[in-house]
């Protein structure tokens, strides 16, 4: 399972940390998950816990925040968010069916076949923040 090694690798990171800052306990771990990311941030939490347990860290507090995906054109220099376009591409592929599942969300790599520039068209650009899973702070005590 995918988050399974994403969560693995937090706790791994979480423990490497410790020992480089010399924290005897950690208290608050916060995670940002991208939009795009293929992460169920349920699933993740779950096994978090679990891991945590299992390494030895303890009772810790995870945080999982969304961190928006955005993206840059190759081609024209222009920037945007998948908040931005995603309700217009939502509506392109699947009429106005609300309850449309994104196939985006499933193969992000898709995301060049369904998605331009909205600046200039371009198919050519890079994702910048948003595609993966990240640790961005810990709390503890030394
Ligand atoms: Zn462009």
């Amino acid at each position: 399972m995918h988050e399974y090694s994403v969560a693995e690798g937090i706790v791994l990171s979480v423990k490497s940390l410790m020992r480089e800052e010399g924290l005897s306990e950690v208290s608050e771990v916060t995670v940002s998950v991208g939009d795009l990311a293929q992460i169920d941030k349920e699933v993740l939490l779950e096994l978090l816990k679990i891991l945590s347990s299992e390494y030895g860290l303890g009772n810790v507090k995870y945080v999982i925040v969304s961190e928006e995906t955005t993206f840059k054109c190759n081609y024209c220099g222009f920037s945007w968010s998948w908040s931005s376009v995603k309700d217009s591409i939502l509506k392109d592929l699947c009429g106005d069916i609300v309850e449309c599942d994104n196939p985006v969300h499933f193969i992000p790599d898709l995301i060049n076949v369904f998605m331009k520039c909205p600046n200039c068209g371009s198919q050519d650009y890079s994702i910048l923040t948003g595609y993966d899973v990240r640790l961005v702070s810990i709390k503890g005590v030394k």
